[in-house]
C-alpha cells in the first residue's frame, strides 16, 4: 500500500520530532518513522535521566514555537545563571547571563522529559507516527522519493528528511558520502548528588590530557557531569564503582561542589566530528546529527539540530506559490542558511577540542593566556557568547 506524503521524516530524535510539528503546523502533511518506540516511557519523578541537554535561550524559543517548552515541568528545568571555565594552567574565564542580559545562558533539560512534550506535540499536530518501523530502500524520481519500509509498506514523499543521526541511514541512501573523524575520546555521563549547593553555576575545566570536564546544574543540590575523556581513560571511569567514579569526579573538579554521590550508572558515548560536502541532495534534506557531528565541549549539537528545524520549516512556511516541499530552490535555500552557523560552530568547538590537545608547554602558556585575555575584554566575550545563546 503507498501512502502520499509532502514530507516523510526518518528519525524520531528530538531534531525529527522538532521538525515533524513545526512543518506540520505550516500545513503540509507529515510522516515521522523511527525504527524505536514511539510510545511515552514509564518515568518514575524520584530518578534522573543520565542524558541532558544545555537547551540554548535561542533553541527554547524554537521549542516554545513549535509547543513543546510549556509542556515541559518546570520544576525539572535549571537555568545555568553562570559558568566559570578553566584552562590547564592556570586561565581562567567566567560568564554570566545577567552581563549578557539573559535570563539564563541555557536551561538544563532531561531528555525523556523533553522526547516525551515532543511526542505529544507532534501527535496533536496531526504527525503521522510510525515507530519500530525497519527501513528497506529509498529511491529517487524526479518528482518525489519513495521509502520502502520492512513490513511492506510504501511512502512517497516530496521531500525526504534525514533526521537519523551521526550513522543516517537516509544520508548514504541519499549518496551522500562522509567519513567521521574520530577524537579519541568517550564521553562519560552520569549525574550526582553534591554536598555544597550549585546556585545555577555551571563548571568546565579543559585538562592537560587534552579531555574536557564539564559540570552542568540539576533540580536541588545535584550535578550532571559530562567528562569527554581519552578513550583509555574513559574505560577506566566507566568500570569504576559508583563511588569510585563520585570520589575521581570531585577531584578532578577540586571539590568545587564538595563530596559527590553518584545517583545514575555512568555510560559513554564515542566522539567524532562530521563535515558534509552539503546537507541537500535531489528531493532530500539532512537535519541533526545526520548532517553535522561537533564535540560536545560547547553543548551545542543538538542546538544546531533545533536550528536546521528551525530554518527547514521556516523556508517551507514561506514557500509562497511554490506547493512542492522538495523543490530545489527551497532546498538550496535551507543549505544557504544553514551553511554558515553550522561552519562557525564547527570551527570554534572543534579548534578548541584540538588548541587542548598538544601537550607543548608554549602552547599551554599561550593558550591559557588567551582564555583569561578573553575574560578581560568583555565585547569579546560577548561576540563568543552569542552564536551559543542563539
Ligand atoms: C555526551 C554528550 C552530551 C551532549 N550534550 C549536549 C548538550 O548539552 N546540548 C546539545 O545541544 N547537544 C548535546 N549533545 C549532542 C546531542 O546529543 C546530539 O546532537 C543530538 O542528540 C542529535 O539529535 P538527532 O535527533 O539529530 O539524532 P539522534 O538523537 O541520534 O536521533 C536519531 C533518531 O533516528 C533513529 N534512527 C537511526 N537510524 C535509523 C534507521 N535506520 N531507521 C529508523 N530510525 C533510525 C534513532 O532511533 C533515533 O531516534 C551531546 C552529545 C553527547 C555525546
Amino acid at each position: 500500500m503507498k501512502t502520499a506524503y509532502d514530507v516523510v521524516i526518518a528519525g524520531a530524535g528530538l531534531v525529527g520530532l522538532s521538525l515533524a510539528p513545526a512543518l506540520s503546523r505550516t500545513g503540509l502533511s507529515v510522516a515521522l518513522i523511527d525504527r524505536g518506540s514511539m510510545a511515552d516511557e514509564e518515568r518514575s519523578a524520584e530518578t534522573f535521566d543520565t542524558r541532558i541537554y544545555a537547551i540554548s535561550p535561542g533553541s527554547a524559543a524554537f521549542l516554545r514555537a513549535v509547543g513543546a517548552w510549556q509542556a515541559l515541568n518546570r520544576e525539572r528545568i535549571t537555568a545555568i545563571e553562570s559558568m566559570h571555565v578553566e584552562g590547564d594552567g592556570g586561565g581562567s574565564l567566567d560568564f554570566s547571563a545577567y552581563d549578557l542580559g539573559e535570563r539564563a545562558l541555557a536551561w538544563i533539560v532531561e531528555e525523556r522529559d523533553l522526547r516525551s512534550a515532543l511526542l505529544r506535540t507532534a501527535r496533536r499536530a496531526g504527525v503521522h507516527m510510525i515507530g519500530e518501523a525497519t527501513l528497506d530502500a529509498l529511491t529517487w524520481s524526479a518528482a518525489a522519493g519513495t521509502l520502502r519500509l520492512a513490513d511492506g509498506r510504501v511512502l512517497e514523499a516530496r521531500l525526504v528528511v534525514g533526521a537519523d543521526g551521526a550513522h543516517s541511514w537516509v544520508r548514504q541512501a541519499g549518496g551522500i558520502v562522509a567519513e567521521p573523524k574520530a577524537y579519541g575520546q568517550t564521553a562519560v555521563v552520569a549525574n550526582f548528588e553534591c554536598e555544597r549547593a550549585h546556585h545555577g553555576r555551571a563548571h568546565q575545566w579543559f585538562r592537560a590530557d587534552g579531555g574536557v570536564l564539564a559540570w552542568l546544574p540539576l533540580p536541588g543540590r545535584r550535578m550532571s557531569m559530562v567528562w569527554s575523556a581519552p578513550d583509555a581513560l574513559a574505560q577506566t571511569l566507566l568500570a569504576e564503582s559508583e563511588e569510585g567514579l563520585s570520589t575521581r569526579v570531585a577531584e578532578a573538579g577540586r571539590h568545587a561542589l564538595g563530596m559527590l554521590s553518584c545517583i545514575t550508572p555512568a555510560s559513554g558515548f564515542p566522539l567524532r566530528f562530521l563535515r558534509l560536502p552539503t546537507s541537500v541532495a535531489l528531493r532530500l534534506a539532512l537535519v541533526g546529527d545526520a548532517a553535522h557531528g561537533v564535540h560536545p565541549l560547547a553543548g551545542q549539537g543538538v542546538n544546531l539540530g533545533f536550528g536546521d528545524a528551525q530554518s527547514l520549516s521556516t523556508v517551507l512556511a514561506e514557500r509562497g506559490p511554490i506547493n512542492d516541499a522538495g523543490a530545489p530552490i527551497l532546498l538550496e535555500r535551507y543549505a544557504r542558511r544553514r551553511a554558515e552557523p553550522v561552519l562557525a560552530m564547527q570551527a570554534v568547538t572543534d579548534g578548541l577540542a584540538r588548541l587542548f590537545g598538544p601537550p607543548s608547554p608554549w602552547l599551554k602558556a599561550l593558550r591559557n593566556a588567551g582564555i583569561s585575555a578573553v575574560d578581560r575584554l568583555p565585547l569579546l566575550k560577548r561576540a563568543l557568547a552569542q552564536p551559543a545563546l542563539r
